[in-house]
């Protein structure tokens, strides 16, 4: 099917920019572009649907790079004791913590964290995403990391957006590995990763190198064995301290460094000589009240591409906007909005190791675009709160209409 979308303006995103068309048409043919540009210079080919845009502004599908979307539970009472002054030991006392999300994970079932997730899910298709990435790392057990990889795979087998499932099995020490962080290293480079690679369960590999969590010598451990089975990884690093987890993370061609407010310039150097895009998280900056930004001006003068993702997570960024995590790397970070748009179309598409096929529009790409009832891009990043009136289009065909 053929189908001509006329009379709107077309931002396609390329290289990062606007590159505004404003008097723009497209020609998808099922989930493909086959030709846009200026209005009334397409050729003849035969079409089999016209679709008036009304004048819409159109950009690429949204890219949500980094989320934690399933998961057990939330932590919205932890939030409300965080502000009735209770302290962290109190909180942690009474069950709060990363341990809370992993205990009802664990005692979730399948259905029950499907469930859940697709909701969330729902929020950030209604503002304009259509891929999609969901990291397992609540289970923290072979069995409950499996049964988090399974709900990804199957949430991306029933809703109209692409997934990619990232292994996060090193995200936290579980309690019973109390004291044996290197035994729990092994079992998950041993066993679990090779075993869920075989099931095909894995897109990437992730880990979460700080203080608190794992150090640079164990993360390298999980990298190398990834790299044995040919999967790509990433990190969440220097976001509470500087590891050097972001120059390691470039050595092993990361796809992309996440957080990164510790950054230093030498692993900057580092990541643009890999081609690691830096994935700047403004959702988990905002709600932990942080005053360390990241290095957006050595990442600019270096030319690391800048993505942006809403980190969705039940404590530190329980997010369900992208778009307000365009305002909040303008607000917070200072990115100019085309910086911001581009954080999460073209350089979130590199983040994930698909901007062969995704993240800009042009003739051979998805044609997965939102058309938004705005008259500049710049209002994708301007406006707070609230919905935009939008079409969303993934892989030629409409999926949201408000
Ligand atoms: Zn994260």
């Amino acid at each position: 099917m053929r189908i001509l979308w006329r009379h709107c303006q077309i931002a396609t995103m390329e290289a990062g920019k606007y590159n505004l068309i404003p008097h723009a048409a497209m020609i998808t043919d099922g989930p493909r572009i086959v030709w846009l540009g200026e209005a009334g210079t397409q050729s003849d080919d035969a079409i089999d649907r016209e679709v008036d845009l009304h004048g819409r502004l159109v950009t690429p599908g949204l890219i949500d790079c980094h989320t934690h979307s399933v998961f057990g539970g939330d932590r919205s009472q932890e939030f409300e004791m965080r502000l009735s002054g209770e302290s962290y030991a109190e909180i942690a006392a009474a069950g709060g913590g990363i341990i809370s999300t992993v205990n009802a994970t664990r005692n979730a079932s399948q259905q029950q964290l499907l469930e859940s997730a697709r909701k969330r899910i729902h929020a950030l298709r209604k503002d304009g995403v259509t891929t999609l990435e969901i990291k397992s790392g609540y289970g923290l057990s072979f069995a409950d990391e499996g049964k988090m990889l399974q709900v990804i795979r199957a949430l991306g087998a029933e809703m109209p957006l692409t997934i990619f499932s990232t292994c996060l099995a090193a995200h936290a020490l579980p309690g019973e590995y109390q004291g044996r962080a290197d035994e729990y290293i092994d079992e998950i480079c041993q066993r679990w990763l090779p075993a869920w690679h075989a099931q095909g369960l894995v897109d990437a590999v992730d880990a979460f190198c700080e203080h608190l969590a794992f150090s640079p010598q164990q993360v390298e451990r999980v990298f190398h064995k990834a790299q044995q089975l040919g999967l790509p990884v990433k990190l969440h690093a220097e976001q509470l301290s500087l590891l050097h987890g972001a120059g390691l993370a470039a050595r092993y061609n990361a796809l992309s460094a996440d957080h990164l407010e510790y950054l230093c310039e030498e692993d900057i150097a580092l990541m643009a000589q890999h081609s690691t895009t830096a994935v700047l998280l403004p959702g988990a900056f905002y709600f932990l009240r942080e005053s360390q930004q990241p290095p957006v001006a050595l990442l600019r003068q270096h030319q690391v591409p800048m993505a942006i993702s809403s980190d969705l997570n039940p404590g530190t960024s329980p997010v369900l906007s992208l778009r307000l995590m365009m305002n909040m790397a303008c607000t917070l970070f200072r990115l100019t909005p085309e910086e911001a748009l581009a954080g999460v179309t073209c350089h979130a598409a590199r983040a994930l190791g698909i901007s062969d096929r995704c993240g800009t529009l042009q003739a051979g790409k998805e044609a997965s675009f939102v058309a938004w009832d705005i008259t500049h891009p710049a209002e994708l990043s301007y406006w707070l709160g609230g919905t935009l009136s939008k079409q969303v289009i993934y892989q030629g065909e409409e999926v949201w209409h408000d």
